[in-house]
């Protein structure tokens, strides 16, 4: 019987990328996406859309309200920064959001009986987020094995992969594209038009595009400009 595994799924790039490299290692994937009040909230319905499609075998978006806390241009009324990335952690980033996204993720594992979790997080061509970088990544495993039942009296014990942290984001695509992926399929910016397009300004589609240049690729996404 093949393996079970949660693989956090946004719909952008990198965790489709990631569902189909779960897939190509021979899980059975559990995609599990967040309605958490983003400014982007189009990435759900394409979410929605397409997890299945592209093998998941469960699709669950699990619902919360980050814009009470706030502090994020991606929750609260602050304007995405559109000039490119900077040295510091921009405003973009979301207060403990991997922690609470992995959090989720692992409950669902426990219940599931899968010990695999996949997270498309990415230490080359990222945005400078503290919780994407490996040592948090390993500290959220160990945490993982010790505040669970599965991890104490289990059969097994979690491991959290990240096949994506030492790619270039021209790597992501290039095996993406191996794998089969339709980035037709996929929502990236941070800011879109209320029709689903894509502002070609934001970090996010900066370094996507970025990533589709350096592949020699053409990225199938509508653009505003
Ligand atoms: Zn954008």
């Amino acid at each position: 019987m093949q393996k079970k595994a949660v693989v956090l799924y946004s719909s952008g790039l990198d965790s489709t990328t990631c569902l189909a490299m779960a897939i190509d290692k021979g899980f059975t994937p559990y995609a599990i996406s967040f309605s958490y009040g983003q400014r982007h909230s189009y990435e759900l319905e394409v979410a929605k859309d397409n997890a299945v499609r592209l093998g998941a075998q469960e699709h669950l978006v699990v619902d919360f309200d980050l814009r009470l806390m706030g502090g994020s241009a991606l929750t609260a009324d602050i304007d995405v920064p559109k000039q490119g990335v900077g040295s510091e952690i921009p405003v973009t980033y979301v207060p403990a959001r991997n922690t609470i996204f992995l959090s989720f993720a692992l409950g669902w594992a426990e219940v599931l009986g899968a010990f695999d979790i996949f997270i498309g997080v990415n230490a080359l061509d990222y945005s400078g987020y503290p919780d994407c970088r490996p040592e948090y990544i390993a500290a959220f495993e160990t945490m993982a094995n010790l505040a669970t039942r599965a991890g104490v009296e289990g059969s097994g014990s979690f491991h959290i992969h990240t096949p994506l942290i030492s790619m270039t984001k021209a790597e992501i695509i290039t095996t993406g594209l191996a794998l089969g992926v339709d980035y037709g399929l996929t929502h990236s910016c941070y800011d879109p038009s209320p029709e689903g397009l894509s502002c070609g300004q934001c970090d996010s589609c900066r370094l996507r595009l970025k990533g589709f240049a350096e592949a020699g690729m053409k990225d199938p996404l509508k653009y505003l400009k």
